[in-house]
């Protein structure tokens, strides 16, 4: 039987009763083949009260000068709490605490020479960060070997050779090979394994960002291989991916199967599936990602494949709120050419993150997620007299995706007319080459209504 990696999330090993929850659902697996468990940083109910989120701000506070002990005694509260609730045995749990308290005591001495000195460099921020996934890791280990088994517990903030300097994809590649020859199983031990990997050149919150935990387990996944590995499980706190935000569209439904490319236009609309890494690198190397409910262990989740072989035209319905529209509207467009292309590299030069075009003779529509952004550009815009620019915010993308439509004419008719007959203006349309996605832009305040209106249209509810 091959090996099973599986993903925690911070919320996934919250408190004592979470990590409990987890360290059976690890030995569960163990039962019938080997695993591998990999841990994000401890977490509330949002990301903003974790751990990770608590480190930030307590390196930022420190930069500043200010006293970063209100967010270290938390973090200090919060794990000694889980490990007196979950690990039973005595020495271990003394042994466990003791971990916590040292390197907390460590990184406060850390924080103080930042206070001192003032500087906060990628490097160091890696180093604060590193402590959540440390922390984590060894709770949990602490936690399933009181269960009676064998834990490894592997700290990866080291892991990157230090002659490594540039972050592209032969880093990556070179690295899932080095990942999962230090963390396979040896014999019958379960590896317990810090998502947190270091150090990354220029820092990993450059490098790959937050929710980094997501593409450290698709590293190792894909560095086993199919050969080696026979599924990536990412735990979380759902029953999987569904057909529309459940907690939008009532009647919204989770998926047994999706395509890698499915899922990873749904990822980029915010449904916060999985970092967007993941997928490509763990469906190259042929190892299926599911994604699974801590809740729910044995509900069989949703499964993510090179292919999707289901026949239904759409897969899913989504939703990106908070889109802001530029228009440039000009009738030196007419019959020239380099207008775009001057449009273009004025938003260049301003870094601003264009998402949607659409464009006619006169003029140019484009998505921006942020509004200061789209301000930014309208200044610079108008500035190079390029036309008149109009900058309308409080939109929203909507989205259907799904590798059927590819092949179903009608789908963007049916789209449209069920919008328009919801009621609900649809100002601008973007349906890339690939053919998996046709997204319209409409008013923020009409999303609901039109969200409500296309799933059943397409009639998702229904297996
Ligand atoms: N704890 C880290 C974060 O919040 C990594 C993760 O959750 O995957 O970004
Ligand atoms: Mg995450």
């Amino acid at each position: 039987m091959g090996i099973i990696v599986q993903k925690f999330g911070g919320t996934s090993v919250g408190n004592a009763d979470r990590l409990q929850s987890v360290a059976e659902i690890v030995e569960r697996t163990k039962k019938k083949q080997p695993v591998i468990a990999v841990v994000s940083a401890m977490s509330g109910t949002t990301k903003s009260e974790g751990t990770t989120s608590l480190l930030l701000a307590a390196a930022d506070v420190a930069l500043k000068g200010a006293s970063f002990d209100p967010q270290i005694d938390k973090i200090d509260r919060n794990h000694v709490h889980a490990v007196e609730g979950a690990v039973k045995d005595a020495a271990r749990r003394e042994e466990t605490i003791a971990f916590v308290r040292d390197e907390l005591k460590k990184l406060r001495s850390f924080l103080r020479a930042i206070r001192v000195i003032r500087e906060l460099s990628p490097r160091s921020q890696d180093n604060i960060m590193a402590v959540g996934e440390r922390l984590s890791a060894r709770v949990l280990a602490a936690v399933i070997a009181d269960r009676g088994h064998e834990t490894v517990f592997h700290d990866l903030s080291l892991v990157v050779p230090e002659d490594e300097a540039e972050v592209d994809p032969a880093f990556f590649k070179r690295l899932q090979t080095r990942l999962a020859e230090v963390v396979a199983p040896k014999g019958s031990e379960i590896p317990v394994v810090t998502g947190f990997f270091g150090m990354v050149p220029r820092g990993l919150l450059r490098a790959v960002g937050r929710g980094y935990t997501d593409f450290t387990t698709a590293m190792i996944a894909a560095g086993l291989g199919s050969g080696r590995c026979d599924e990536m499980q990412v735990w979380k706190e759902v029953d999987g991916i569904f057909t529309a935000d459940p907690r939008k569209i009532p009647a919204a439904r989770a998926l047994p199967r999706i395509s890698a490319a499915e899922a990873a236009e749904l990822t980029y609309f915010g449904s916060e599936v999985l970092h967007p890494f993941t997928m490509e690198r763990v469906v190259a190397a042929n190892v299926p990602i599911r994604i699974k409910n801590t809740f729910k262990p044995d509900a069989a989740g949703t499964v993510i494949t090179r292919y999707d072989d289901d026949p239904g035209q759409v897969t899913a319905v989504t939703a990106k709120r908070g889109i802001t529209v530029l228009t440039i509207e000009s009738n030196r467009m007419v019959n020239a050419h380099g207008f775009l292309a001057r449009v273009f590299s004025a938003l260049e030069k301003q870094a601003v993150v264009v998402d949607l075009v659409s464009t006619s003779e006169v003029s140019i529509s484009c998505t921006i997620e942020k509004k200061d952004d789209a301000e930014r550009a309208k200044m610079e815009l108008e500035a190079l007299g390029l036309g008149q620019v109009t900058v309308s915010a409080g939109r929203a993308i909507l989205a259907i995706v799904g590798e059927g439509m590819k092949y179903t004419p009608g789908t963007a008719g049916k789209m449209f007319k069920t919008l328009g007959d919801a009621e609900c203006n649809v100002e601008m349309i973007s349906q890339g080459a690939s053919e998996i996605n046709i997204s319209c832009v409409v008013r923020e305040d009409d999303v609901p209504k039109g969200m409500a209106a296309v799933h059943a249209a397409f009639e998702l509810e229904k297996a």
